[in-house]
């Protein structure tokens, strides 16, 4: 579980397991955005995949 305080008066606000959320503070009324940092990353595969594939092709040419 994740603490989720208050960005202004750091007041404790909930306990949670979220991608995003949007919390307002009971105590000074300011709205919190929160978004998680563990979000999986994109991948990127298909360009070192591409890279690979070119290398292939140009050593693979024959010879006459
Ligand atoms: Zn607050």
């Amino acid at each position: 579980m994740q603490e989720v305080r208050c960005g202004h008066c750091h007041r404790k606000l909930a306990e949670a397991i979220y991608t995003r959320l949007n919390i307002k503070c009971p105590r000074c009324g300011t709205f919190n955005h929160l978004s998680a940092t563990s979000a999986p990353a994109e991948r990127q595969s298909s360009v070192a995949g591409r890279t690979l594939v070119d290398g292939i092709t140009s050593n693979s040419v024959p010879k006459h």
